[in-house]
């Protein structure tokens, strides 16, 4: 398997400049193109990985389906579903464009910005700040690593430029899908967005998605399998943002992707994988980590189609 990813990593380096790394966030920005690794955990707890697999990056948009595990573990299904939908596009069969003047659930899914920063509300404790150490006591737990910290500069730098996170944020106050403060709730957003994170903890966090909520090293259950099932249904279909469908036929498997460069994905009952190359395509994808996901799923026909 080492000699697989090597061949895949060597196989692809050359789209590593493809793209542009994300910028919006000015820390972000640093990032460097060059840095391309990545990490398999399979059934049996095996850890393989080649590159740079010891890089750190921040999870930014991986973390929504930790955000959406623990609100499905605090609040249920029911709860969730109330506030936000599971639709790709959310739009009607025969939609033109959004044309309605009212944002519902049904509007959003947990894997774009409004769905996730709505979420935040939903996870337990008395204060933003409890709300947010939960969910980093979660992730450390599936990613078997204690040692998993915010990105302070990353954190401080999406905060003071976040316009538009604010503005999705605020919109949802006005339509009553949040109630809370609008800067408390997106602080822990922004923090959820700067856990820095290596390609290894990815590939143990995705495995323990794959595993049915099992812990791939120690066969202890952190979830509930149906919420594996829920989440691994909704990365499937709006994991990847736009380009959602276009992975589903190329790569074929549930996947999470974050403009930090990384991107997780799922193989259920087979295996967790952690990428990281922080040039984006469009839609905000790692552009290289795509292409190697490309080659790992056709290589061991990981497709669950
Ligand atoms: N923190 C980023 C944002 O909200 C996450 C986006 C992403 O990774 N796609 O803009």
């Amino acid at each position: 398997m080492i000699e697989l990813l090597k061949e895949i990593l060597e196989e692809c380096y050359k789209y590593r400049k493809n793209g542009t790394v994300a910028n919006y966030i000015p820390e972000l920005a640093k990032a460097d193109p060059d840095d391309f690794g990545m990490c398999v955990v399979s059934g049996d707890a095996a850890i393989c990985s080649a590159g740079d697999h010891g890089k750190s990056f921040t999870m930014q948009s991986i973390v929504k389906p930790i955000i959406l595990l623990l609100a499905l573990m605090d609040k249920g299904e029911e709860c969730v579903r109330a506030l936000v939908g599971v639709e790709a596009t959310g739009k009607p069969f025969d939609a033109f464009n959004y044309s309605d003047q009212a944002l519902k659930c049904e509007h959003i899914n947990p894997m774009i910005n409004t769905g996730a920063i709505a979420l935040c509300t939903l996870i337990c404790g008395e204060t933003y700040d409890e709300k947010f150490s939960r969910l980093l006591a979660l992730t450390r737990k599936m990613a078997n690593n204690p040692l998993l910290e915010v990105d302070e500069a990353v954190y401080l730098s999406e905060k003071a430029t976040g316009s538009k996170n604010r503005a999705l944020a605020y919109m949802l106050k006005a339509y009553g899908m949040i109630e809370d403060d609008v800067e408390e709730v997106l602080d822990c957003y922004f923090r959820a967005c700067s856990i820095k994170v290596t390609s290894l903890d990815l590939a143990k966090i995705a495995f323990v998605l794959a595993n049915k909520g099992l812990n791939g090293e120690t066969d202890d259950r952190i979830f509930d399998k149906k919420h594996a099932k829920y989440i691994n249904a909704v990365l499937m279909t709006c994991g990847m943002y736009d380009g959602s469908g276009e992975f589903a036929i190329n790569v074929g498997v549930p996947a999470k992707s974050g403009v930090g460069g990384g991107i997780m994905a799922v193989v259920p009952g087979r295996m967790g994988i952690g990428i990281y190359s922080p040039s984006l395509d469009s839609k905000g994808n790692s552009f290289a980590g795509i292409k190697a996901l490309e080659l790992l799923s056709k290589k061991l026909d990981l497709s669950i189609f």
